[in-house]
């Protein structure tokens, strides 16, 4: 087979594949040009141009991206926030997992004072819901929220 007819066959087996996978797929699995296609970061620096984004709804999602990653030996990367300014989050032509958008919730249990919490989410869902409950959460991640005062002001009336 000539060279071009490998690229060829290898490009289309590759996308065959992606469009077995995204049959089994419950989230959304998106290649560069769909509209939910999305590799923006906080920092500039770390946006890279993945292959594939996908936005799983649970679990199995989760597992079934990592398989498809293996199988077709994509670089994978995580991302919940996308505050990571190393670029951690990103890849460039690999495949990003994206749980920010689907797997951003916290349940709390206060009977037992405990939070499960998806690996999606970020402290300011996670700080809301503690609210609900009457119940707060010790982040130090915010420059502007320590110069306030305003989460220490907060947990010394409410603990
Ligand atoms: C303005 C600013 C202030 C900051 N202040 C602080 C600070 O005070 N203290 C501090 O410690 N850090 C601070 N950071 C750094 C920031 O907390 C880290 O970069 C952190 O990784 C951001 O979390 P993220 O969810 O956005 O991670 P992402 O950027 O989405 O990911 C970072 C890494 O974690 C992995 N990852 C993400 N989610 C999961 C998951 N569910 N399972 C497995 N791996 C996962 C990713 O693959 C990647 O390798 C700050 C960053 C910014 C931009």
């Amino acid at each position: 087979m000539s060279t071009f007819g490998k690229i060829l066959n290898y490009l289309t087996n590759s996308s065959n594949s992606f469009e077995q996978f995204k049959e089994t797929f419950k989230g959304v699995a998106t290649i560069e040009g769909d509209p939910e296609y999305d590799v923006g970061r906080w920092a500039e620096n770390a946006v890279r141009k993945a292959k594939y984004v996908v936005y799983p709804i649970d679990n199995e999602d989760v597992s079934k991206a990592i398989l498809f990653a293996t199988q077709e030996n994509l670089d994978l990367a995580v991302k919940c926030g996308g505050h990571s300014t190393s670029g951690s989050s990103s890849s460039t032509g690999g495949m990003v997992i994206d749980l920010s958008r689907d797997l951003n919730d916290v349940t709390i249990d206060t009977d037992k004072n405990l939070a499960f919490v998806k690996g999606g989410t970020t402290v300011g869902t996670w700080k809301a819901k503690a609210f609900e409950h009457g119940k707060t959460i010790i982040s130090l991640s915010g420059y502007f929220e320590l110069r306030c005062c305003y989460r220490f002001g907060w947990m010394l009336w409410h603990g």
